[in-house]
C-alpha cells in the first residue's frame, strides 16, 4: 500500500536532540528554542516567534492576544479543521462561518465582507493546501472596520504572497509541525508575530501568565504570575527534532514542488472533463502541502478514492464543512456555505510525502488517470 503521508526523517535529528541532552535542560525555551525561533523568524519574516505545542495552541495563543470575549463574532472559513474555530469559542466568541471561493478551498474575501457586523473583532483565515488567502483583500477590509486578522498558516511554511512570506502578512500567523506537515517534530507548532506590541504579552501568555521569559534574560530579579497564560511551549526535545528538520528545510521544500509539479504538469490536459486541478494564483508561491484532484461530484469522488485504494493507494478527502459540523451547528443561521460543501464533497487529496519514489509517483499518477477516464464512462 503506498501511503497518504509518511513523515520524512533526516537524519540529522539524533545528533541534534544529542545536543539538546548534553545541554542539561531539556524544559523550553533553552538553547534549542531560540535557534528554532531564529530560523522561522527568517523563513516566515516575523519581528518575533514563539514555539508551540501546536498549531492549535499557538492559535489558542491568538485567540487570548485578540482579546476576544463573550459575544464578539469572529469571522472563520467553513472549509477549515476545528481548531481554527476553537481558539476563539474557547473565549466566548461566536464563530461565524465564511464560504470558500469557487476556484479555491480557500475564504472567499467578498464572502467574508458580507458577514462583518459591528460585533466583528477577528477575522480567521486558512491557507489551504499551503497556498495563501488573497491576503491584500482580506487586510484590506481588517483596515476598514478595524478588525484583526489572524492566519491559520498550519499548512503554509514557506509560502508567500505578492513575495512576501506568509508570517509577515498579518498580526498573528500560526503554523503547525504536525508530522503530517511539510516541516515537523511529531506535535510541535509556532506563533509568528508582526507586531512588536503584542510581543510582552504573548511571552507571558506562553509561560502560563508569568513573566518568567523576561526573568530568564536577566531582565527582573523574580517572576510572579501577571496575566492569564498555559504551558503553551514545548520542550528542547522537540526543538532539536525540528531543528533538523529546518536545517533541510530548503531541500525539503524544493523536493515537495518537485513532487507536486510532477502530479500537476502530468495530469495537465489528461484527466477528463469535470476533473479539475488546483487553481494556483499568480501572485503567491506555495509550499506544496497537498496536492489535490477535484471531481465532479461525491459518487465520482468515492469511486475514485475506492478505485486507488484497490490499487493499493491511500487517497484521502478532507475537511468536513464546519458550519454543518456537529458543533457548528450550535451557531447554525441562515447562511449557507455552498463552496465549503462543494470541496468537502469533490477533493481528493493523492499521496505526496519526502520519500515517495518517482516509480511510485508515476504508479499513483497512471492510477488516477485510469479512474477519472473510467468514472466517466
Ligand atoms: C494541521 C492543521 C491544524 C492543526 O495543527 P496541530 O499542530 O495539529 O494543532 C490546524 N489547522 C489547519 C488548517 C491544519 O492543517
Amino acid at each position: 500500500m503506498i501511503p497518504f503521508n509518511k513523515p520524512y526523517v533526516t537524519g540529522l535529528e539524533q545528533d541534534y536532540l544529542e545536543q539538546a541532552v548534553r545541554s542539561g535542560r531539556l524544559s523550553g525555551n533553552g538553547i534549542m528554542t531560540r535557534s528554532v525561533c531564529n530560523r522561522l523568524q527568517n523563513i516566515t519574516g516575523a519581528s518575533n516567534v514563539l514555539l508551540t505545542t501546536s498549531c492549535s495552541t499557538a492559535l489558542d495563543m491568538a485567540a487570548i492576544l485578540s482579546g476576544v470575549g463573550h459575544g464578539d463574532e469572529v469571522i472563520v472559513p467553513s472549509f477549515t479543521f476545528p481548531s481554527t474555530a476553537n481558539a476563539f469559542v474557547q473565549r466566548g466568541a461566536v464563530p461565524v462561518f465564511a464560504d470558500s471561493t469557487d476556484l479555491h478551498p480557500n475564504v472567499s474575501a467578498d464572502t467574508i465582507a458580507h458577514l462583518i457586523t459591528e460585533r466583528t473583532s477577528v477575522i480567521v483565515v486558512t491557507h489551504y493546501a499551503g497556498v495563501p488567502c488573497n491576503m491584500d483583500a482580506i487586510n484590506r477590509l481588517a483596515g476598514q472596520h478595524n478588525i484583526l486578522v489572524v492566519e491559520d498558516a498550519a499548512m503554509a511554511l514557506g509560502s508567500t504572497f505578492n513575495n512576501k512570506p506568509v508570517g509577515s502578512l498579518s498580526p498573528l500567523t500560526a503554523f503547525s509541525f504536525h508530522e503530517t506537515k511539510v516541516l515537523g517534530c511529531g506535535e510541535g507548532g509556532a506563533l509568528a508575530l508582526q507586531r512588536s506590541d503584542l510581543m510582552s504579552r504573548a511571552e507571558i501568555i506562553w509561560e502560563k501568565g508569568t513573566n518568567r521569559a523576561a526573568f530568564q534574560r536577566g531582565q527582573s530579579d523574580h517572576y510572579e504570575w501577571v496575566d492569564i497564560g498555559s504551558s503553551f511551549l514545548p520542550s528542547e526535545i522537540q526543538a532539536a527534532w525540528l531543528m533538523a528538520q529546518l536545517k533541510e528545510a530548503e531541500s525539503i521544500l524544493n523536493k515537495r514542488a518537485e513532487q507536486w509539479n510532477r502530479y500537476y504538469l502530468s495530469f495537465q490536459h489528461v484527466l477528463p472533463d469535470g476533473f479539475a486541478l488546483p487553481v494556483i494564483p499568480e501572485n503567491v508561491h506555495h509550499n506544496g502541502s497537498i496536492f489535490y484532484v477535484q471531481c465532479p461530484d461525491k459518487q465520482v469522488r468515492n469511486y475514485l478514492i475506492s478505485a486507488l485504494q484497490r490499487a493499493g493507494i491511500m487517497a484521502v478527502f478532507h475537511y468536513l464543512p464546519l458550519h454543518s459540523s456537529k458543533m457548528g451547528q450550535k451557531w447554525r443561521s441562515d447562511k449557507t456555505c455552498n463552496q465549503a460543501e462543494k470541496w468537502s464533497d469533490t477533493l481528493v487529496r493523492l499521496p505526496l510525502y519526502h520519500t515517495l519514489s518517482v516509480q511510485d509517483q508515476q504508479f499513483i499518477i497512471d492510477q488516477v488517470v485510469l479512474a477519472c477516464r473510467h468514472s466517466v464512462n
